[in-house]
Formats: C-alpha cells, sequence, structure tokens
C-alpha cells in the first residue's frame, strides 16, 4: 500500500461506516469500556481487530517486539494500570505469533550489540534454561514454534507478578488471564494452557484464581 492511499482509504471507511450508522462515530467518540486488554507483538501481520472480526472500542492494546512483559517498563505498566484499575477491562490477552522476527532473530542470536538485541534477551536467556527441551525438538519450525509458546508462558507469569494485578485478584475484582498464539500460517488463534495449580503452588497466582 503507497501512502497516500492511507487518506483516501480512511475516508471510504469513514463513509461505509456512516452510511451504515449514522451516529457511529458519536457513539464511538462518548467513550470506551473495552472487555479486552491486549498485550501482543509489533510485527504488521498481527493486527488484533482484523483477526477477531472486531470493531473499534474492544482492544485497550500495548504491542512490542516479541509481547514482552518487564516489570521495570513503565510504558506497559501504566498500559496494565490504567486497564485494570480504570477501564476494569475483563480479560487481558497475552499473545504471540509463530514466524515471529523476534523470536527468530532471539534464537540466531543476532544483532547482539544493538538495542532489538538488548530488547530480546530474555528470551535468549529462556532458550537456554530449555535448552534440554528444545534440543530434543529436531525440525527447526517446530523448535521456534515451542520457544514462542515458552516464550507467552513466561510473559503471562510476569503478568500475575505485577504487585497491582496480584492485588486484584486476591481482592477478588480480577480479570481472566490468557495465552494465545496467532498461527499466521493458518490464521487461527491458539490458546495456551498454563499450569494453573502449579503457578498456584509456587506462589505465581494467588490460590483464589479462577480460570
Ligand atoms: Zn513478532
Amino acid at each position: 500500500m503507497r501512502y497516500k492511499d492511507l487518506v483516501k482509504k480512511n475516508s471510504d471507511w469513514v463513509k461505509e461506516k456512516v452510511d451504515s450508522d449514522r451516529d457511529y462515530f458519536e457513539k464511538l467518540s462518548s467513550g470506551q469500556k473495552p472487555p479486552f486488554l491486549y498485550i501482543g507483538c509489533s510485527d504488521s501481520r498481527m493486527p488484533i481487530d482484523t483477526f477477531t472480526k472486531s470493531e473499534p472500542g474492544n482492544f485497550f492494546i500495548h504491542r512490542n517486539i516479541a509481547n514482552q512483559v518487564f516489570s521495570n517498563d513503565m510504558n506497559l505498566l501504566s498500559v496494565i494500570e490504567y486497564a485494570v484499575e480504570s477501564l476494569e477491562v475483563e480479560h487481558i490477552i497475552v499473545s504471540g505469533h509463530y514466524e515471529c522476527g523476534g523470536i527468530k532473530s532471539a534464537y540466531k542470536n543476532e544483532g547482539c550489540t544493538d538495542l532489538t538485541g538488548n530488547w530480546l534477551m530474555p528470551i535468549k536467556k529462556l532458550i537456554i534454561q530449555n535448552r534440554e527441551e528444545l534440543e530434543k525438538i529436531e525440525n527447526l519450525d517446530d523448535r521456534l514454534d515451542r520457544i514462542t509458546e515458552l516464550n507467552v508462558l513466561e510473559q503471562l507469569m510476569h503478568v500475575f507478578k505485577i504487585p497491582f494485578v496480584k492485588n486484584k485478584i486476591v481482592s477478588g475484582k480480577y480479570p481472566k488471564i490468557h495465552g494465545w498464539i496467532l498461527d499466521i500460517r493458518n490464521g487461527k488463534i491458539k490458546e495456551i494452557e498454563y499450569p494453573l495449580e502449579k503457578w498456584k503452588k509456587d506462589g505465581i497466582i494467588p490460590l483464589n484464581y479462577e480460570v
């Protein structure tokens, strides 16, 4: 798509919306109450609204390379805090995707000295921590897919460990937390199960959390 197509497409979209509902933008501008907070990868092929056939207003969104959740990322933390405390989202979704450039780069250990290389350092550590399991997977694509899944599990754990998320769960008013992989090869969402009871036993998830 060319740059000048963007503005043209926008006016087409506005016309389409107003034709089907003349108050569409009045309603849209009156406020937001999204049910979902989505934390995903910045990849251009991952527009969550398109994948879920959603209209504007459903997703509060944070995206970064390889969907990382760091406890010192003020940008992400403020997004989660606002979503949980003010918007009171019902669900938090952490989503990775197969064929993720960030995962591939971390696996190949590329760009170690630049900013992206630094950003991906925790995935490189994750790969080392899980080397035994990963080495048993012979096919490279399957191995990268497994790293993508391990990365989502790791980031889910980080979300559960954020103090104000934890407090919210303890108080009983909490969002449900989900892990997803967007399978770019067929367009489907894959829900990732996490070991709930083990994480409760390990103190990662408060005991009163229910799926
Ligand atoms: Zn990605």
